[in-house]
């Protein structure tokens, strides 16, 4: 008889985007968003071996996009930019979600996705910190999932924003920075 799991993990990978992770991308976060690569494919590896559920988290937008009025204009859909850094390991059983904005629920299906999957407890990496990171963690809270932020995982390209969030998150989310 198949064992009923009451536990069930996702891993939210947010944003690992060349536009945001290499030094020629439109929206570099920095050497220190970089040094978060090799922790953060770690923690891929170790969902793929045990099953576990691995979701990327991509922003992907059109060229006119109303978000480029505050950032220049970056992860155009279909470009180099918008493309999971090569260094992460991606399995052909790993979801994709395409967002627009800071929160990856905002007009995507993830929250099917996790429902559907029977998620409770929700890792989460990639970046900024501050941003997308922050903004997702505060919607997964607002729909009761087990929040796990890694802090390795983690990084923002304002030094000062990063550590607030981690804050912000710990205390008003209530979720768990590990
Ligand atoms: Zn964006």
């Amino acid at each position: 008889m198949a064992k009923i799991k009451n536990e069930n993990r996702a891993l939210l990978i947010i944003d690992m985007l060349r536009d945001f992770l290499e030094p020629d991308g439109a929206l570099f976060c920095g050497e220190k968003a970089r040094r978060i690569i090799p922790f953060v494919a770690q923690q891929i590896e170790a969902f793929h071996q045990k099953g576990d559920l691995v979701i990327f988290i991509c922003d992907s937008h059109k060229r006119n996009d109303p978000e480029f009025k505050l950032f220049k204009p970056h992860c155009l859909k279909g470009t180099k930019g918008a493309q999971i850094i090569p260094e992460l390991p991606v399995n052909p059983k790993d979801i994709i979600v395409s967002k627009t904005r800071y929160s990856a629920f905002y007009q995507t299906n993830l929250e099917d996705i996790l429902k559907r999957k029977r998620i409770n407890k929700v890792f989460v990496a990639g970046v900024c910190t501050s941003i997308c990171v922050m903004d997702t963690v505060g919607d997964l809270r607002n729909r009761d999932y087990e929040v796990y932020v890694l802090r390795q995982g983690v990084a923002d390209f304002n030094p000062r924003f990063h550590r607030f969030a981690l804050e912000r998150m710990a205390k008003i989310y209530g979720a768990k920075i590990i």
